[in-house]
């Protein structure tokens, strides 16, 4: 028996499936999750010290590949200073201005240790500075496993959704309107029909967790001229865009202010660091100043803040974000160019550090669109490029990631792992 077989047998003894995070036990692709033992810039090692290119990258945070050494040694110092203290620090002041400086939008940031937290603590935010209770969010987008936004869309446009997962009663996501993403003329309806009671929209400016679909043209300046019409707050979640789609997320491609961000992944660089923030009247609504309570025992973790604030600096250097979009375009191009030429229908986008590749002739611009992607091709896919030696993201639903360590040796090795793995399919 292999040593990922053993490991993930005994995991299943006393973990629920295995794994601390579903996606990770390999359930949509089959197969046996590999067994992570260390990981240095772009590649990964298993448990039978096989070595991966790694395109997961900790499901983002990973940007600038892993075990960055100056990372390392940012979280080596501040441990030996003491691991957590419960009280204010100098660096929560750091990241907190470094945050503040590059996102115009952010006026006043709040540190938390996860994106479920910082998505959870920004909609009560909303629903407690407009007084109103309703929620939008778009199918196929995920904004983490808060109670009101496990929710798929009901059977009607305007219904309200029913729950994604048991254990949400329906009272609890009975103020959630579930829309499409990209089709605005049902984001006007619903405010036509229940504007005075939509506190916000949470969206995901780019979706990154239905593959890659990125915004139509208007799609996001219509949400923004709604909220601002009907007096709601618009959130863009950037937990997985924020510093890797762009140097200022989605907000600073498109010029789009969101009245509240979220973030998470990138920021903590490799460690449990989440935030949110925003306009400075609405962020003052929060405990101690105001009403609106949220509060962590771990929040601002000096580790944990010592390897964001170096990953943020490290981020800033100039041509960063130019070179890690160039690799991307390359494994991107590449990888349609060499389906192409085997006859296989793929079509692929990216942007900044992160990429979708769809099983489709064309890139999908909505869920039913994605959702009509051949699953079963690229789970192929997925296990051919594993076996030889490039981890992928274990769905045909994830977007992908690409990291400043990719460079251009990994990426021949991928398109020639891929060449292989198209003839075949
Ligand atoms: N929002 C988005 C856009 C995400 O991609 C994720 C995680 N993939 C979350 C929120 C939840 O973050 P976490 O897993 O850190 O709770």
């Amino acid at each position: 028996m292999s040593r990922n077989t053993e490991l993930f047998e005994r995991a299943c003894q006393t973990i629920p499936g295995g794994v601390n995070s579903p996606v990770r036990a390999f359930r949509s692709v089959g197969g046996t999750p590999r067994f992570i033992k260390r990981a240095q810039g772009p590649y990964v090692w298993d448990a039978e010290d096989t070595q991966y290119i790694d395109y997961v990258g900790s499901w983002g945070p990973a940007i600038l590949g892993h075990a960055h050494p100056e990372v390392i040694r940012a979280v080596q110092e501040a441990a030996i200073d003491g691991l957590s203290f419960g009280a204010p620090t100098e660096a929560e002041i750091e990241i907190a201005e470094a945050i503040v400086a590059r996102l115009p939008s952010i006026e006043k940031v709040r540190l938390v240790s996860s994106g479920t937290e910082a998505t959870m603590s920004a909609i009560r935010l909303a629903r407690g500075f407009t007084g109103r209770s309703k929620i939008i969010k778009f199918e196929g987008c995920y904004h983490g496993h808060a109670d009101s936004l496990l929710v798929k869309a009901g059977s009607g446009m305007l219904t309200f959704g029913n729950p994604t997962s048991a254990g949400v009663p329906p009272e609890f996501i009975k103020h959630t309107l579930v829309l499409d993403f990209n089709r605005l003329e049902a984001v006007e309806e619903a405010f036509k029909q229940h504007g005075s009671d939509i506190a916000c929209i949470i969206v995901e400016p780019i979706a990154g967790n239905m593959n890659l679909v990125k915004p139509q043209p208007g799609f996001l300046e219509g949400l923004r001229s709604l909220c601002t019409q009907y007096g709601a707050l618009l959130i863009f979640d950037e937990v997985m865009t924020g510093f890797r789609a762009g140097p200022q997320g989605v907000q600073g491609l498109t010029g789009i202010a969101p009245d509240l961000t979220t973030l998470a992944k990138v920021i903590g660089g490799g460690m449990p660091v989440g935030a949110f923030g925003g306009r400075a009247d609405i962020m003052e609504h929060i405990a101690p100043l105001g009403n609106v309570y949220q509060a962590g025992t771990l929040s601002g973790n000096p580790v944990a803040v010592a390897a964001g604030l170096v990953t943020l600096k490290l981020l800033a250097e100039p041509g960063f974000y130019d070179r890690l979009a160039e690799q991307n375009r390359k494994l991107t191009e590449g990888l349609a160019q060499r389906a192409a030429a085997a006859g296989v229908a793929m079509s692929t986008d990216y942007v900044g550090g992160m990429f979708g590749l769809y099983f489709s002739e064309s890139v999908p611009t909505s869920f039913a669109e994605v959702s009509a992607c051949n699953v079963e091709r690229f789970n192929k896919f997925f296990h051919g490029m594993l076996i030889r030696g490039v981890h992928f993201a274990p769905s045909a639903f994830e977007a992908g990631f690409i990291s400043g360590a990719h460079d251009d040796a990994v990426i021949a090795a991928t398109l020639e792992a891929a060449e292989e793995v198209f003839a075949k399919l």
